[in-house]
């Protein structure tokens, strides 16, 4: 069996709250609670779960943007929590992130020819400003824009054009992973399908690898290979896309996907409404997080034991106690 690009195994992550005069820790966020799963190179694992849900701060943690509490995350066989800062800077060539705001995550002071440019000044890819802007010049027309956009600043691009800068900012380094944190959640419906069919485009020139993070179902549906569903911090359920769109296992999957519109002629699904808000993370409920929320909970099962992943067909792991 090939080794996994990216092999993630019971990752947490804990925010500190602080309070008080003296600023003690007052309480805990637990935003990640023993994720694990793998990511092997050319896939696209979709990631997805409601706000809150600790998806981004899985990506977030992967790329060490944020420090894990806990856990490992192996990338091309490295145990990348234990890399020092000189290691790591070496890394970030490899692992890129495309966020989710292309308002917020360009430097609005910049020029488009900088922004996409300093990555190859930080990693020396470029030797000289001429070689810099060639392939300037390159990545811009790899993402649909043109030489011309390269002295212009971001302010002067629509919401999808921005998107497209970030994409290229994020290429410029030719990275073997990227995590793509809602990349289209902020763009009309109209632009959200050309942003992905580019995602999909370029997966396919360069061989990328993409953990994309989603909010909802529909977004990822053509473009992973497989799907994981997060709920308050922990994982749900994980399955080949085929497998989860049709034949969902957990009820939290089933709940999110009966949101997702289905065309016609398909049958139309059920909406199935979850009663009450995702739980406080700070205080999660006991047993399984779902239960408060289930429609099918088994009391007292459901609030005392927590349920882990279990194998429920090949390559499908759901976390339920009646499922699976
Ligand atoms: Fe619902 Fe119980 Fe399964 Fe949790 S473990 S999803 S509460 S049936």
């Amino acid at each position: 069996m090939t080794q996994p690009l990216l092999r993630v195994n019971d990752l947490v992550k804990n925010f500190a709250l602080k309070g008080g005069i003296l600023g003690r820790i007052v309480d805990e966020v637990h935003a990640v609670d023993q994720v694990s799963f793998d990511l092997s190179a050319g896939e696209t694992l979709g990631l997805v779960g409601e706000s809150g849900s600790g998806k981004s701060t899985t990506g977030r943690c992967i790329l060490r943007l944020i420090e894990p509490t806990a856990g490992e995350i192996w990338f091309e066989g490295r145990d990348i929590v234990k890399l020092d800062a000189k290691e790591l800077g070496a890394l970030r060539r490899d692992m890129q992130i495309i966020f989710q705001d292309p308002y917020a995550s360009l430097n609005p002071r910049m020029t488009v020819g900088a922004i996409v440019g300093e990555a190859l000044i930080i990693h020396g890819l470029a030797k000289s400003r001429r070689a810099i802007e060639e392939r300037v010049v390159e990545l811009l027309e790899t993402v649909g824009l043109g030489a011309d956009h390269m002295r212009r600043y971001p302010h002067e691009f629509s919401g999808g054009q921005r998107q497209r800068i970030g994409i290229a900012r994020a290429l410029a380094v030719s990275p073997k992973l990227i995590v793509c944190d809602e990349p289209v959640s902020a763009l009309d419906v109209s632009i959200q399908a050309q942003v992905i069919n580019l995602l999909e485009d370029l997966q396919k020139e360069f061989g990328l690898t993409y953990l994309f993070i989603a909010h909802d179902l529909s977004v990822v549906e053509h473009i992973c290979t497989r799907v994981a569903v997060m709920y308050l911090g922990r994982l749900v359920e994980i399955a080949s896309s085929r497998d989860l769109y049709t034949r969902p296992l957990h009820p939290y999957t089933e709940a999110l996907l009966s949101a997702v519109p289905v065309p016609a002629p398909r049958a139309k699904r059920q909406r199935i409404r979850l009663e009450g808000e995702v739980p406080n993370p700070i205080n999660p409920p006991t047993g399984c997080h779902f239960h408060a929320r289930c429609p099918i909970r088994q009391l007292p099962l459901c609030s005392t034991e927590k349920p882990q992943l279990k194998r429920a067909a090949d390559g499908h792991w759901v976390a339920c106690h009646l499922r699976g």
